[in-house]
């Protein structure tokens, strides 16, 4: 077997602590009031502290079981029983609570569910809209099986950025993920632009699985071609040994080198770094997104 690489340097993450151990406790404890999920906490996203302070951050709605069994992912896998239509209001007053500039909403895949969930997208950003009327909106969704009607039910509700992760690179996409396809992705970012072309499009990668930097580009010519406005590219980290491989840790100069190429495509704004994920910055791509 394999065995992992070390991690370098720069992938090393500050320990939390003193005040800002405090403020992280007592948002943890509203969220498990609420019974709401975070990315940032599930995942434990490594920039939870910056993102908060910078009152940002990205709930996980429908659930925390999901139908699909990607590679990479440590979200757990099943068949989920609940839909919660009252969850789209507990959002929103968390959201109040952590008076967010910025809230990403994103979910499991729900391939149970005939609209995939689209409808409590929509009442989600709704919701938000309600209570805070300043706080960007960015919803992060599935594919939804490729459903045209499901992703203009999101559309409609008129969130300030539309994003779907492409993930990886074509060749690796049936191995990286599950179910999903590389050019459905693609498909949906560009009937976004087509249905509201108001509305930014984003996508994500991770890399290190095994694609190569030509292969990087051409995912980034991909999505230029279908319209996509914002990038962004981060380190792939093995969430458990059972998970995909890490097959290479990409230095900071080539974090710095992709960003470049992708600005030099014309992308409004591109986020690439080892410990960049989808919802990273988020807030600064919303302020330009309305040219604040
Ligand atoms: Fe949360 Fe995303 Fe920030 Fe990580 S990068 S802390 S998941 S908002
Ligand atoms: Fe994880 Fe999303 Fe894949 Fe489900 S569809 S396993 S939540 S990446």
């Amino acid at each position: 077997a394999k065995t992992i690489q070390r991690k370098p340097e720069w992938l090393k993450i500050d320990l939390v602590s003193g005040d800002k151990f405090e403020n992280f406790k007592e948002i943890k404890s509203m969220m498990r009031s609420k019974t709401l999920h975070t990315v940032c906490e599930e995942a434990k996203c490594p920039n939870i502290h910056e993102c908060w302070a910078n009152r940002t951050a990205t709930f996980m709605i429908l659930g925390d079981i999901c139908t699909r069994a990607c590679r990479f992912c440590a979200v757990k896998t099943g068949l989920p029983t609940e839909l919660d239509r009252a969850e789209p209001e507990r959002v929103a007053e968390a959201a109040e609570q952590m008076g967010l500039r910025h809230c990403v909403v994103t979910s499991v895949a729900r391939d149970d569910l005939a609209d995939g969930g689209a409808s409590i997208f929509a009442d989600t950003i709704l919701a938000l809209r309600k209570r805070l009327p300043m706080c960007g909106v960015e919803v992060l969704i599935p594919d939804f099986m490729g459903r045209a009607e499901s992703l203009y039910a999101v559309l409609d509700a008129k969130p300030d950025i539309l994003n779907h992760n492409v993930e990886t690179v074509e060749r690796l996409s049936d191995r990286v993920r599950s179910k999903a396809k590389y050019r459905r992705s693609l498909e949906l970012l560009e009937r976004s632009k087509a249905y509201a072309p108001n509305i930014r499009t984003k996508s994500s990668i991770m890399i290190g699985v095994g694609e190569t930097v030509d292969e990087v580009l051409a995912t980034m010519d991909d999505l230029r071609s279908v319209g996509c406005d914002i990038m962004t590219i981060g380190q792939y980290l093995q969430p458990t040994k059972q998970h995909l491989y890490v097959e290479k840790y990409y230095t900071p100069d080539e974090f710095a080198m992709l960003k470049e190429e992708g600005k030099k495509r014309g992308f409004a704004h591109v986020e690439s770094g080892p410990l960049v994920r989808s919802s990273y910055h988020a807030h600064e791509q919303v302020e330009s997104a309305r040219g604040t």
